[in-house]
């Protein structure tokens, strides 16, 4: 069983890493190497970029993995399991639904909510429903199934956040009771044909998962306090883009304070580059972005420095970042080691 995986996994690294090599010769579009670590087509595999891109960032999109993948330990679903769906929709919509209703579900109108199937009658529930998202819904309750009564049905609601953070534990206990509930209703799914097997590998497969979310995160380390455009891909999330906005300010004090050459290798552009690189930089946040809370006000001069992008990407290369003065001791460690 163990080598299975393994041997599965060792797979879709060859294939990456050959994906990568032939990159530099027929690559045309920053999908190509995804399409080949996951074998699906172009359209689908843009497709699912454009919906993993309407999270707000990298660890998002793994905290709401991590919710799929509980859902999946619930229920001990196999991948061909005819009662479990896990889909992505043209709505972009991420979702898993049991039995014909969703359980979970990720994404509306570009906006990173989270939707929570859970029970009718558990204590707490108005106090979820008043926080709920969304208005626009002219019931949270379910329609009933073959079976069920009308007003006992459990309810959908969805909320803005970090995946992780949304339910207290006992509310997320009782989202597992709706789970289980919904997995015993009937045997078989209406809508198995929509179920995305790549998804679940996505989902369980850590290595293949962060091989994924590399490629799709690619450019998540750009500029940090200045990465706008990042954001404004189909109006995502507007308090991070706010966040960003305010914080034009925090770049320019950081670049005050500490000015415009690297804090680790000390390249600076207008030197190297002249008039064309007067006063470019990148801006590192020292705190990883998934810490900070939509009231976390950025204090420039103890939390970003300013650092070029070769140093920004190796900061970034390893899933939690080197801290600047790791990297400038490895860099001057190497650099001794070469000049000898
Ligand atoms: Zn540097
Ligand atoms: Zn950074």
């Amino acid at each position: 069983m163990l080598n299975m995986k393994i041997d599965k996994f060792t797979n879709k690294m060859c294939i990456w890493v050959l994906a990568t090599k032939l990159k530099i010769y027929v690559c045309t579009t920053k999908y190509c190497s995804l399409s080949l670590i996951m074998n699906i087509d172009n359209s689908t595999q843009k497709h699912l970029t454009q919906v993993i891109r309407q999270a707000p960032n990298r660890e998002w999109m793994e905290q709401y993995l991590d919710l799929i993948e509980e859902v999946i330990h619930i229920g001990r679903f196999e991948n061909d399991d005819p009662r479990f769906v896990l889909s992505i929709n043209s709505a972009k919509k991420f979702s898993v639904t049991i039995n014909g209703r969703y359980v979970l579900s990720a994404f509306r109108k570009g906006r990173p909510l989270v939707g929570f199937t859970l029970p009718y009658g558990f204590e707490g529930l108005s106090e979820l429903i008043s926080r709920s998202e969304m208005p626009e819904f002219r019931s949270r309750q379910w329609k009933p199934h073959a079976g069920e009564v009308a007003e006992k049905c459990p309810y959908f609601l969805a909320f803005e956040g970090f995946p992780e953070r949304l339910l207290t534990i006992k509310q997320k206990i009782a989202w597992k009771r709706a789970v289980l509930d919904e997995m015993e209703r009937c045997d078989k799914s209406p809508y198995k044909r929509f179920h995305k097997p790549f998804l679940y590998e996505l989902v369980i497969d850590l290595g293949f998962r962060k091989l994924s979310l590399d490629e799709i995160f690619y450019d998540d380390y750009s500029d940090e306090v200045n990465s706008k455009e990042i954001f404004q891909e189909g109006s995502v999330r507007q308090v991070l883009t706010k966040y960003y906005e305010r914080n034009s300010k925090a770049r320019q004090k950081c670049i005050d304070r500490y000015g415009t050459s690297c804090s680790v290798c000390d390249f600076n552009f207008g030197k190297s580059f002249g008039e064309l690189g007067e006063g470019f930089i990148h801006v590192h946040h020292l705190r990883p972005i998934f810490e900070i809370a939509e009231e976390y006000e950025v204090d420039p001069i103890k939390d970003l420095r300013p650092v070029c992008p070769n140093c920004h990407a190796m900061i970034h290369r390893s899933s939690s970042p080197l801290s600047i003065e790791e990297l400038k001791s490895r860099l001057i460690r190497f650099k001794a080691q070469t000049d000898t």
